[in-house]
């Protein structure tokens, strides 16, 4: 009996703190009514400020060489529609030289070793996009870290966070939203920033020519590859 009075009282007690507590809180307390709206509304991810912390930059695939994106490692059978910085433009298009949609669902493949660091819809006039993050060699003058974009895509085939070797199939060709034929947009950017970005600006931005870019890295020059052969 008298342990059963101890214990009610004991819990009346803590009830009665409780109450103490709780009137306090509701007097001093913070309302939400006086917070800033900043403060109580959710915020949308900014992807300008994520950015590749220094271990994962150092754990990235080490990539030695680069390849075109679509048609052969050369990029024969495909032509660039858009070159780097023509009409503001950031990237290069490219197409299979079939012109038109004959380049529709063709096969994207990594320009590189590296790492996904994005795969995903990140606005309507991009459509499926992937952004590959890339280690250069020690002594490269755009290293440590160089990514690749690919966009416009009918279709995403890697998840972000995959390993990919070069010349892995990682998408295919799809059609931009606007009135565009199929291609394939691509971009070389040189940082860590991990930003889906823009297509278009005044200047050029953290993105060099991929064209220059991959000739000055893809081992063997054109010049010395075995020329085509002749015709009689
Ligand atoms: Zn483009």
């Amino acid at each position: 009996m008298k342990k059963a009075v101890r214990t009610m009282s004991l819990i009346l007690t803590f009830a009665l703190a409780a109450a103490v507590i709780w009137v306090i809180w509701q007097r001093i307390g913070p309302r939400l009514e006086d917070l800033p709206a900043s403060a109580v509304t959710p915020k949308p991810l900014d992807p300008a400020f994520v950015r590749l912390k220094p271990r994962e930059t150092a754990t990235l695939p080490l990539a030695t060489r680069f390849d075109m994106p679509l048609g052969s490692e050369h990029g024969a059978l495909t032509y660039n529609a858009r070159g780097f910085r023509i009409e503001r433009h950031l990237g290069d298009d490219l197409n299979g030289i079939g012109g038109e949609n004959s380049d529709l669902g063709d096969p994207v493949y990594a320009a590189g070793a590296g790492r996904v660091i994005y795969a995903g819809v990140p606005s309507a006039d991009w459509g499926k996009m992937i952004l590959i993050a890339h280690r250069l060699p020690e002594g490269d003058e755009l290293g440590p870290v160089v990514q690749t974009m690919y966009a416009h895509l009918e279709s995403i085939q890697v998840r972000t966070g995959k390993n990919v070797r070069r010349g892995e199939v990682i998408g295919t060709v799809g059609t931009a939203p606007s009135a565009n034929f199929a291609h394939l947009h691509f971009e070389v950017r040189v940082g860590p920033q991990v930003n889906p970005g823009q297509g278009y600006a005044d200047t050029a931005l953290n993105r060099v020519s991929p064209e220059k870019f991959i000739e000055a890295r893809r081992g063997a020059q054109a010049a010395v590859l075995n020329p085509a052969p002749q015709k009689d």
